[in-house]
């Protein structure tokens, strides 16, 4: 399931392969119109009562009776549809109620859902629904709470801003403060993933990326050279030999380590 549908709750079909109680027979393994017959070997226990003498005293064993299995009966005419079996196996579309807040590794239990006794009129057993929910592309899960990052632009940092962050399920407002660093996390409280069973609801943490432009245009770059000249700094080009090393030609890092290199030797 997605993260949006664990936030939610959900309601689903799954298709389930199981042993159901065969129908023809209503789960004896007898043929309808025939019933099993006692077993001779047991005399209709199923089992076999050993007493053994031992230096401790008399010792009681009891061994299920190997003929009919412990049934304590035998059926001569087999129900065709199972096979004698009693049972028949199927597949079961299953109605499933998912509740909000469920993550990953937990399980639902759905009672006498799973497969049926393999004794006549035994209860069948239990089903159990083990819940997976898929990473989010965005969103990132810590129990109840949700984590975000969003980019922020170097003015929106600097200036301020009020920004709009999507939600699990919609979106909210985050007021930016002026010099917002990268890395800042805000806390929107109730914005997380619900809790299992009703108690309350995990917060939305949004942690902020300050972008640096990387493509400018003429008047943007003109406006953050003033800038720069305005927080006192040379620009790297101005100061440095703008010349690039030519092919071939080692760059003046490359001779360093020559040298380096040469000292070691
Ligand atoms: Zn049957
Ligand atoms: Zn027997």
């Amino acid at each position: 399931m997605t993260l949006e549908q664990a936030s939610t709750g959900m309601e689903t079909t799954i298709d389930v392969p199981r042993a159901e109680v065969c129908p023809t027979c209503s789960g004896s393994g007898a043929r309808p119109g025939t019933s099993p017959v006692k077993c001779a070997s047991c005399g209709g226990t199923g089992q076999f009562t050993r007493a053994q003498n031992t230096p401790f005293g008399q010792m009681i064993s009891s061994t299920a009776c190997p003929k009919c299995g412990g049934r304590g009966q035998i059926v001569t005419t087999p129900c065709e549809d199972c096979r004698g079996a009693g049972r028949v196996h199927r597949r079961r579309k299953i109605n499933v109620k998912i509740p909000q807040g469920v993550d990953s590794g937990q399980h639902l239990k759905l009672r006498g859902q799973g497969e049926a006794a393999p004794e006549p009129g035994g209860q069948a057993g239990d089903l159990y629904v083990f819940i997976n929910v898929r990473p989010h592309p965005r969103f990132t899960r810590s129990d109840s709470d949700l984590m975000l990052e969003v980019p922020l632009s170097i003015t929106q940092a600097t200036l301020g801003s009020d920004i709009e962050v999507p939600t699990l399920n919609g979106k909210a407002r985050i007021k930016v403060p002026a010099g917002t660093q990268t890395g800042s996390v805000f806390r929107l409280k109730g914005k997380g993933m619900p809790r299992l069973h009703g108690s309350g609801t995990g917060d939305l943490h949004v942690r902020v990326n300050v972008r640096t432009p990387s493509a400018l245009t003429a008047r943007q770059k003109e406006l953050l050279e003033e800038l720069a000249a305005e927080f006192g700094e040379q620009r790297a080009a101005e100061k440095g030999d703008k010349r690039r090393p030519e092919k071939g030609e080692k760059s003046l890092i490359d001779k360093i380590v020559d040298e380096v290199k040469g000292a070691v030797q």
